[in-house]
């Protein structure tokens, strides 16, 4: 006989883990199913390796810049081998503390790849061969993937995607990245810090092509400085291999020389096919559709996070999972207001955002009015020698309200929380959803733990 529970789920990233647990705290019996490691990209491929190193890159800039606030140091260089073992030692702490946290909530956690046969029916096929499952309920969780341009598709070598970036065997002299989005941006950053010669080629008219123009040259300007350049408006039409180091042509023929070409032109929602047929799910063109409750069109079965293609964020995956989880469990919750996750990218300085930006404003035609803050008048930025930055707040006057904020500079991902507080919780601080990694988390934490008590 197979075993039965309440709810499964399928992936443990941090959609699919955070799904798992608070099934199991509202008094479910929970498996969560795994194909490879607990943590899922966010732990092994994304948000944490990518902040170790920006860590270890930040810190080698300040030391570099240590004598302009009275600190000699002599040198400073990049360890790489030292600064990989830190960021892996990294990853392997938290898979650890996450299987504990699995234990100590009653999860049972699967290794093994899953297939949905039926709603109610999941086989797995472990290292140890095929086993079968029965869940009243499941929970999809399955992530993402790098998108691949079909001119100059990945070779694990020399065109590389964001997962090989973080784990090069060497700083190499010379990176082109097609696409100055999120993951682009921050790896440009890693690089230089480490003496890359970095090229960022981006087909649109600006780097950040989703955050207010004004951002992006405030970012620009600043990767200037780091001895970044981008090229914008512009797209790779392919590479040449032939030569060594190797070249990046552009569409109008331009040639950039780089040892290696990071491809960051986005990700797109992974999910088995034969999951999608074998229940027939409704699809929105590779992600899985589903309502605010986070509900698929088949009963019983919730999407969350990368898979159903929404923020592409980690926290945006947590945001849903406590929504599916708790209708999952018998509760009636709905996530209708994406514009309250706040949006991060953890580059030098920092880009952080919530609700709508001025660009959104204006395409609506709404009346607002633009509030700003700069970094280089504020006593803590000047003190701390990092003066690059502003604050802007859009108030939609005939609303009188705040209705979005972009922070750019130092720790902009840390305080954009109490932006999105101000805009839309009206006081309900256990409604507001933190950014990850951000060490707002711990007050994440703290107000939960608050409100779970009676
Ligand atoms: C380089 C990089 C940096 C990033 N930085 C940030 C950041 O700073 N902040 C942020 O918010 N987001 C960041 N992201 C995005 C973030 O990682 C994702 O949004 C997040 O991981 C999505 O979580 P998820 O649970 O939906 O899916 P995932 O984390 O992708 O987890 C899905 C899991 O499902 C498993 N799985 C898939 N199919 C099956 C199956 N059939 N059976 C069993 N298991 C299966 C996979 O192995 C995987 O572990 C970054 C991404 C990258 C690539």
């Amino acid at each position: 006989m197979s075993h039965r529970f309440d709810v499964v789920v399928i992936g443990a990233g941090p959609g699919g883990f955070r799904a798992a647990k608070r099934c199991a705290q509202a008094g479910a019996s929970v498996a969560c199913v795994e194909k490879e490691f607990i943590g899922g990209t966010c732990l092994n491929w994304g948000c944490i390796p990518s902040k170790a190193l920006l860590a270890s890159a930040h810190a080698l800039l300040s030391a570099k810049a240590a004598a302009q606030i009275g600190v000699d140091i002599p040198t400073a260089t990049p360890n790489w081998p030292n600064i990989q073992q830190r960021k892996d030692a990294i990853v392997t702490g938290f898979r650890k503390g996450m299987t504990g946290s699995a234990q100590a909530s009653n999860i049972t956690m699967i290794y093994g790849n899953a297939t949905v046969n039926s709603p109610g029916r999941i086989s797995i096929q472990t290292s140890g061969g095929s086993t079968e499952i029965e869940a009243g309920k499941i929970i999809l969780a399955t992530g993402s993937e790098p998108i691949e341009l079909p001119n100059i598709p990945f070779d694990g070598d020399f065109v590389i995607s964001s997962k090989e970036v973080l784990s090069l065997p060497e700083i190499p002299k010379s990176l082109a990245i097609a696409g100055g989005g999120v993951i682009g941006c921050e790896m440009a950053c890693v690089y230089a810090a480490m003496g890359t010669k970095v090229t960022i080629i981006e087909a649109l008219p600006q780097l950040i092509p989703m955050e207010d123009e004004w951002a992006a040259r405030l970012v620009q300007r600043e990767f200037k400085r780091l001895g970044i350049d981008a090229v914008t408006g512009r797209k790779v039409a392919s590479v040449d291999k032939s030569t060594e180091p190797a070249k990046v042509i552009l569409e109008d023929g331009q040639s950039i020389q780089a040892e290696k070409v990071l491809v960051s032109v986005g990700r797109r929602s992974a999910i088995d096919p034969q999951i999608v047929s074998n229940l027939g799910l409704a699809m929105n063109r590779r992600s899985v559709a589903v309502n605010e409750k986070l509900q698929t069109n088949v009963p019983g079965v919730y999407a969350i996070g990368d898979l159903v293609g929404t923020t592409f964020l980690a926290h945006g995956a947590t945001a849903e999972a406590n929504v599916a989880a708790a209708n999952a469990t018998g509760g009636d919750r709905r996530l209708s207001d994406y514009s309250l996750i706040p949006r991060v990218i953890f580059t030098f300085p920092e880009i952080a955002s919530v609700g709508r930006s001025e660009q959104a404003c204006s395409k609506e035609g709404l009346d607002i009015s633009v509030g700003k803050g700069f970094f280089k008048a504020n006593g803590r930025s000047v003190a701390q020698n990092e003066t690059a930055g502003q604050v802007h707040v859009v108030r939609d006057k005939a609303a009188n309200k705040i209705v979005g904020v972009t922070i750019v500079g130092f720790m902009a991902t840390e305080f954009v929380t109490l932006a999105a507080a101000l805009i839309g919780t009206q006081g309900r601080l256990d409604e507001i959803t933190f950014p990850h990694p951000t060490i707002s988390e711990t007050l994440e934490e703290a107000i939960e733990e608050a409100f779970a008590q009676n």
